[in-house]
This record gives C-alpha cells, structure tokens and sequence, in this order.
C-alpha cells in the first residue's frame, strides 16, 4: 500500500532499490514484504530471529578469540620450517615496513567484525531480555554502518587463492586457527542473513511503547 501522508506510521518503510514508500504493516513470523513495484525484499522477519542473531554472534566471536590463539599456516620449503598465527601475520608485515597492510588487516579482519558482532550481540541480547532505550538505536545504526564494512570473508577466500598459489612452492598444513577462521566466518555469515534493519527498529520502537505505558 502506498501513503503519501505527511505524518507516516513507523511501519512505512522506502524500497532500497527504487525509492517507493511501501507500508509493510505487522509482518508475521516467517513472512517476508517484497516492493509491490520492483518486487525487492524490503523485510524479513524470521522466526526467533533474535535468539540465532545471539548465538551465531556469540558463536562466531569464540572462534574469532580461538582463532588468533593457535597457528594458523604452517610452511615448509627448502628444510625451513615457519608456523604463523594469525596476529604474527600482521607483526610480520609491521616488520616488513608494511604498516599501512598491517593495520587495514589488523582493523578489517579482526577489530571491524569484533565491533559488528559485539554490538549485534548486545542489541539482540537487550531485544530478547525486553530492555530498550536510546542506547539502542545507537546499536542499530552502528550495526548498520559496520555490516557495509565486512570484508572477512573476502580476507578468507584471498587467503584459499594465495595458498593454492603457495602450495607449488612449499608444503601447506593448516592449523587450527584457520579452521576456527573458518567457523567464524560461517557464523559471521549467518549472524548477517538474520540481520534485518526494519525488524530491528521495529522491535526496539514496540518495546519503548511498552516501557513507556509501564511507566
Ligand atoms: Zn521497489
């Protein structure tokens, strides 16, 4: 339903992809709104979206903390021996004078979905607890800017090319790390799937009205 009043309900929402201002009502569990004009997916809410966004976000910030513990390559050529962790990758490129690499990799592939998934989890935990207030949509819109920003699993598939690459030079053992990358990555991208704006704020706007009736 289009509406083209001045003081729009809070369910009003604009289509990413051509700009129709679309009212999606109250979506029920496990239905999605699409653009009655371009047929884009403008909502979905998801069963217990906020209980998987919790524990794919807590899965996936284990196996980040894991995943820095433990070596994550390990190389052999001509009898030398190298294990790598995932934080000496970065103090090896520092040593290389490479500091510009050092610290995007340092900030886009750790420190950037720390922050997402930490936040993501926090706003999903406080949603589920049913507490709501500013601090909120300040989560929200954090969230939404940092989600843009991912780029591990581009960091993760870089790293499958450079060792297909790599194993023609030197023998190739994964370590632990890298599998826990892996699961990381895999729970990062769930985390995101269930990631959806509109239901987000929704949830937060319904919960103020409740506290503020309570009150
Ligand atoms: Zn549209």
């Amino acid at each position: 339903m289009v509406s083209s009043a001045p003081s729009l309900p809070d369910t009003c929402l604009l289509c990413h992809e051509c700009d129709l201002l679309v009212d999606l009502g109250r979506l029920i569990e496990g239905r999605r709104a699409e653009c009655p004009r371009c047929g884009c997916v403008l909502s979905y809410r998801r069963r217990n979206a906020n209980v998987r966004i919790l524990v794919f976000s807590c899965s996936a910030l284990i196996c980040l903390g894991a995943s820095t513990v433990f070596d994550f390559i390990q190389l052999s050529a001509a009898g030398i021996d190298r294990d790598l962790t995932l934080p000496q990758t970065m103090s090896v490129l520092f040593a290389l004078h490479e500091w510009a690499l050092a610290a995007f990799m340092g900030v886009v592939v750790i420190g950037l979905p720390l922050a997402f998934l930490a936040a993501l989890g926090l706003l999903a935990f406080s949603l589920e607890a049913g507490r709501a207030g500013a601090y909120s949509f300040v989560l929200l819109r954090f969230v939404t800017f940092l989600r843009v920003w991912n780029m591990a699993e581009i960091f993760f598939l870089g790293i499958l090319v450079a060792m297909v690459k790599i194993a023609g030079m030197a023998d190739v053992n994964l370590g632990a790390s890298f599998w826990f990358y892996a699961l990381f990555n895999l729970f990062l991208i769930l985390s995101l799937v269930h990631v959806d704006q509109y239901q987000l704020g929704l949830g937060i706007r319904r919960l103020l009205a409740e506290q503020e009736q309570a009150a």
